[in-house]
């Protein structure tokens, strides 16, 4: 660091994403992106006129957008907010009702990124530890009483709760704002976003960036009771009013028209899911039951961190977490069965 650094920034850790080798001669196992590539009318949107287009700044008000996405999910426009990967709207929800000492309460083990944002904006927080067995016990979050943030299905564990579940969380904490990061849902989760229109506290995030196939496009959004998706503008039109550029907005709105090529990818991948957990049970792993795009998985008496590594080694790449209650388990991004294939053969030799 600089000498010139503010002292509230000193000592902050960032988060660590994972690697993205510039080389592709890996089978990349390890952020959770699609292997397969966005629908036709994406491609077909980031055409030259739009190109030519790119003088002009996007819209701010990401009108089509949010009429497209309002549809999709039963919604009006004024309750959904969209910004630059559904990071941007949870560090502007930690923002807008997390900060003036609070606090934020979330689990021990859950996206890496909640605790960035607490360091950050020097938020007060309460770690909430899973059960043993890695599941979420509601009854810890109910009159809480300050912002929770909840995973869901959670990463990197892949474990859900159910719409019923999440709705006693926030019926019993009414003055306090409940997130539920839904960056998975549409892999064997149940969405709360029926939710939203129910209870004014409730705001659930996505993204673009797993089932839609656009983690490069960088787009998320936020769905909500208006007066809270207008706290969101708040805090972007204080912040960067052209946050998604009009070559995403284009193909976040041609996504939505082939909602079909989507769910179909998502049945492969969940097809390819099921493949994968018989297969490293046959092993000898332990796999937690998985509702994402990934799942978690350990071996007695293999180190998890060698695993890793000896598959890195053999071009497979794969997600550790150097983390005491996680240390022994890998998270492997379901791709194609042809990657899963040449990553069950890695792991076999290295066995
Ligand atoms: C991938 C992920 C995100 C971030 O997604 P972007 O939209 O790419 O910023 C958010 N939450 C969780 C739990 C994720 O795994």
């Amino acid at each position: 660091m600089s000498r010139f650094l503010s002292g509230a920034l000193s000592g902050l850790t960032p988060y660590t994403p994972g690697e993205q080798p510039q080389d592709q001669n890996y089978v990349k196992l390890n952020t959770n992106e699609s292997p397969y590539p966005p629908s036709p009318g994406v491609l077909a949107a980031l055409n030259e006129r739009e190109g030519a287009a790119l003088r002009l700044y996007s819209d701010p008000t990401a009108r089509e957008l949010k009429a497209a996405l309002a549809r999709r999910y039963g919604v009006e426009p004024d309750n959904v907010y969209v910004g630059n990967g559904s990071d941007e709207a949870l560090n502007f929800a930690f923002l807008a009702y997390a900060t003036d000492g609070r606090g934020a309460a979330f689990a021990d083990i859950t996206y890496g990124f909640y605790p960035v944002f607490c360091d950050l904006y020097h938020i007060p927080t309460r770690i909430v530890p899973l059960r043993a067995d890695f599941t979420l016990d509601p009854g810890d979050y109910h009159g809480l009483g300050r912002t929770i943030v909840i995973a869901n299905p959670n990463a990197p564990t892949g474990l859900a709760l159910s719409r019923d579940q999440v709705e006693g969380i926030v019926r019993t904490n009414p003055d306090s704002v409940v997130i539920i990061d839904e960056a998975y849902v549409d892999f064997g989760g149940e969405s709360c976003v029926p939710l939203t229109r129910t209870y004014p506290n409730l705001l659930v995030v996505q993204t673009y960036s797993k089932s839609r196939s656009m983690a490069g496009a960088r787009l998320g959004y936020a769905i909500g009771d208006a007066a809270l998706i207008r706290d969101l503008e708040t805090v972007k039109f204080s912040t960067n009013p052209y946050n998604v550029n009009r070559l995403t907005l284009r193909a976040g709105v041609a996504a939505l028209a082939e909602q079909s090529y989507y769910d179909g990818n998502c049945e492969k991948i969940m097809e390819t899911r099921a493949y994968t957990t018989r297969e490293l049970e046959k092993l000898g792993f332990t796999v937690l039951p998985s509702r994402a795009n990934f799942i978690f998985a350990k071996k007695d008496g293999v180190d998890g961190g060698a695993l890793y590594r000896g598959l890195k080694e053999r071009g497979v790449l794969v997600r550790h977490f150097d983390k005491e209650r996680i240390r022994d388990y890998n998270r492997i991004t379901i791709g194609t069965r042809e990657q899963m294939d040449i990553f069950l053969e890695k792991v076999k030799e290295l066995l």
